[in-house]
């Protein structure tokens, strides 16, 4: 199939086109390359250079493609909170010209990137797709007035959407051109800022008096291989007029101080940490109900904590 991946520079995006070329799609990646990086594409695929707002880039890239992999956008909590609008600009404001210019083309599928920050402080856990949306940050909020658009597209445009929401991605894949990883600057991310701490610079735990069994929050740890597995069977499971929203995690909590342990075991030392205050909208516990994903994707995430840790780790 003839894919437009959006944000295929990024970290995630580049592991689906590395995913989707191995397996035989003919795919185009529009990417401003704002946080994304050229050198993680394979030569073989044909890269336009452009913002989603530029109606005129979006439409050349789409030309000829039958389905989009929408993963562009902002996607620093921090930075929504102090950034609110170019949040807003850049994830919805794009959206909207993203599927604008699939309907002037007749492309009609479409699989995006959303979150678990659609949810908010969680009422419950493990949280499952029917819980209510109450956004704690923009960067939320933009995610889900994005499904939104997404689900009035359905109806208007009779696209066939899915929403896949994200929890906690880490993890790395080996290419013939060498390892695909996160490269996050600034690296906000618990794996990888845990396999580069040193005495010198220790990783920091955000509070340990979180109300959890060790006093650390917890969260759903999900390999990027298995999240990209879950947006190849979402591809098939693409419905005219119909919009999905499905949890993309691995059903099962770590805490910090858990994958301190991982990473401690894998580097073959005590990793240094530090004590530090808690951040700011971080829930305690944030863990997927993955059964519409088992039960209607017929997908199961296969590889585990220590595997993220050590591919990261390998990667580095
Ligand atoms: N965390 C931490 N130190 C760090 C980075 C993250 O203690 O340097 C904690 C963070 O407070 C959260 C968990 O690790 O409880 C996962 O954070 P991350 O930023 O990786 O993902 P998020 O859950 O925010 O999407």
């Amino acid at each position: 199939m003839k894919i437009l991946v959006t944000g295929g520079a990024g970290y995630i995006g580049s592991h689906a086109v590395e995913i989707l070329k191995n397996s035989g799609h003919d795919v185009t990646v529009l990417d401003d390359c704002s946080t994304g990086h050229v050198d993680s594409l394979p030569p073989t695929v044909r890269f336009v250079q452009g913002s989603l707002l530029d109606s005129d880039m979006v439409s050349r890239a789409l030309k000829g493609c039958e389905a989009v992999m929408h993963f562009a956008g902002k996607s620093l909590v921090g930075e929504s909170v102090e950034k609110p609008d170019l949040y807003r600009k850049v994830n919805v404001d794009g959206t909207k010209v993203l599927l604008e210019q699939m309907n002037v083309l007749g492309i009609k599928k479409i699989v995006f990137s959303s979150s678990a920050a659609t949810y908010g402080e969680p009422e419950s856990s493990p949280i499952s797709e029917t819980a209510q949306c109450a956004p704690t940050n923009p960067y939320g909020e933009t995610k889900l007035a994005i499904e939104r658009e997404l689900a009035s597209a359905a109806l208007t445009q009779q696209m066939a959407a899915v929403s896949l929401r994200y929890f906690n991605v880490a993890g790395a894949l080996q290419t013939d051109r060498g390892w695909l990883a996160e490269r996050h600057d600034p690296e906000t991310h618990l794996i990888p800022n845990a396999l580069r701490a040193t005495s010198d610079s220790p990783l920091r735990i955000f509070g340990r008096d979180w109300d959890t069994e060790d006093g650390t929050c917890v969260r759903d740890y999900v390999h990027i291989i298995d999240l990209i597995d879950a947006h190849m069977r979402a591809l098939q499971y693409l419905t005219p007029s119909e919009h999905h929203v499905f949890n993309i995690g691995s059903g099962t909590g770590y805490s910090v101080a858990q994958v301190v342990a991982s990473v401690s075991r894998v580097k073959g030392s005590t990793l240094p940490t530090v004590d530090a205050p808690r951040r700011a909208g971080d829930p305690a516990v944030l863990v997927a109900n993955i059964d519409k994903a088992e039960m209607l994707l017929n997908w199961r995430p296969v590889r585990n904590l220590n595997q993220m840790v050590e591919d990261t780790f390998k990667a580095s």
